[in-house]
């Protein structure tokens, strides 16, 4: 048994309606600029994006 998949599984909402996007090349989870998850790849793409605080 399996759920469905959701096609909008790469994005998710923040607490404020800000849209988490998932970075297509390494993982990271970012919104408006800033990633709220990192992602595990020593390549990461998004390095130069600052790390939200907030947790
Ligand atoms: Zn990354
Ligand atoms: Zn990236």
């Amino acid at each position: 048994m399996q759920e469905s998949n959701d096609d909008k599984r790469t994005s998710q909402e923040l607490e404020g309606g800000a849209l988490l996007i998932k970075c297509a090349d390494c993982g990271c989870l970012v919104s408006k600029g800033i990633r709220h998850v990192l992602c595990e790849d020593p390549n990461c793409c998004c390095q130069d994006l600052p790390i939200a605080s907030d947790t």
